[in-house]
């Protein structure tokens, strides 16, 4: 039988988050290993389209003692993984990969981290794992039986894939903005949300990062921060809005069919076509956070999303599993973006060094 080491803390990715995490905890004096399934450095960004510049991105914020690199017109997918890696050598930070974590149980006092590359325990568990590899496509009647292609924003392989297709973008985020601003100009575009989309001129982040905390707070699964605070049509996007490429939105269809979508009368406007022919539809419909492998914890509340405990300072360090203050949550919920997830990563430890003292006094008692 090899023998597991117990570590004081295990977290579960090394994205924007697990990193800030794990700088923390390595100041903090805390021992840790980071499993992260990527064979490389750089989070889901490595994972981006090609044409996703920093120049596009809405902005990506500096690690702990680690300057994001900024705009340019260098891809995100490059720049960002880049600085990731010099980050973990620079930082001496204990990344373990490629390593897929399983489950995660309770075993005795101790956290049991199940993974395709071996087992851990841990006193401590912090998860940052993010959404990437939980892309959602809501159902709709007939989708099995499009003969076209779909597509998610996970796999989105760029504009000239698209060239000369009749394109259907469903949703109302961030992505879908972006897409149809690259896809408008060379291909025949169509747009359906399920929501009018909010469009901004300006906005109080603190106030819609709130917004998502509360629902967590409730127990409800998280919004994405972008559903509370709006879109906005950046320089990249306005040749296709000049197209009127964002004017031509329709409510969602009511099902999918061989060639096209079908509205059925009372989800159609009058003036509208009641079929539309489509070649691809590209499902910019948004992730989920991705944890399964906590489901042996039994976190989530009867609404569906794992509540969290109130921060100490404000929404962004609300971190610790209100179910078990063993488990700390970064990058999830309130803290889903890349300022959040930094700020959790110290949260997070902070939290995981105050649960080791409360533990060691009770053991000494
Ligand atoms: C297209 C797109 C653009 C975005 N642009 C911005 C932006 O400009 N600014 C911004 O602030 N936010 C942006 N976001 C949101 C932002 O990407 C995230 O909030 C942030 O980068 C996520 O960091 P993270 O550390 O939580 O997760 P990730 O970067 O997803 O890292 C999670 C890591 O955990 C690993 N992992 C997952 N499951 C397991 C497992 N079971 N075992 C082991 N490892 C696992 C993954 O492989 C990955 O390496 C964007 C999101 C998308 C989808």
């Amino acid at each position: 039988m090899p023998r597991v080491d117990v570590y004081d803390s295990v977290v579960i990715g090394a994205g924007q988050a697990g990193l800030s995490a794990s700088y923390h905890l390595k100041r903090l004096g805390i021992a840790h290993v980071v499993l992260d399934a990527e064979p490389r450095a750089g989070g889901a960004w490595q994972h981006r389209w090609d044409s996703l510049t920093m120049d596009d991105v809405h902005g990506v914020a500096d690690l702990p003692d680690g300057p994001a690199p900024g705009r340019s017109t260098d891809r995100a997918n490059r720049a960002v993984p880049a600085w990731f890696g010099r980050y973990e050598t620079e930082h001496g930070l204990p990344v373990r990969r490629p390593v897929r974590v399983s489950s995660v149980t309770g075993r005795d006092d101790l956290l049991e981290v199940r993974s395709d590359a071996g087992t851990w325990l841990a006193r401590t568990l912090v998860n940052a794992t993010g959404t990437w590899t939980r892309p959602f496509v809501p159902h709709y009647p007939g989708a099995e039986t499009f003969a076209g292609e779909q597509l998610h924003t996970h796999d989105y392989p760029g504009p000239e894939h698209f060239r000369g297709r009749r394109v259907l973008v469903v949703g109302a985020g961030a992505s879908a903005v972006q897409f149809l601003g690259e896809l408008g100009p060379i291909t025949d575009t169509l747009w359906v949300t399920r929501r009018e989309p909010v469009w901004r001129e300006d906005f109080d982040g603190r106030e819609a990062v709130g917004q998502v905390l509360e629902r967590v707070r409730a127990g409800l699964p998280p919004a994405s921060v972008v559903s509370v605070t709006g879109l906005a049509l950046r320089p990249q996007e306005q040749a296709a809005a000049r197209l009127g490429v964002y004017d031509r939105r329709r409510p969602m269809f009511s099902r999918i069919e061989p060639g096209g979508v079908r509205w059925d009368d009372d989800a159609r406007d009058p003036d509208e076509s009641a079929y539309e022919p489509v070649d691809t539809i590209l499902w910019a419909t948004g992730f989920r956070p991705a944890v399964t492998h906590l489901a042996p914890l039994h976190l989530r509340s009867e609404h569906g999303g794992i509540p969290l405990l109130p921060g100490t300072a404000d929404v962004q360090t609300a971190v610790t599993a209100a179910r078990d203050p063993r488990v700390q949550l970064v990058g999830y919920g309130p803290s889903a973006s890349t300022i959040g997830g930094n700020r959790a990563g110290r949260a997070a430890a902070l939290a995981v060094r105050r649960h080791l003292t409360r533990e060691l006094v009770r053991l000494e008692a």
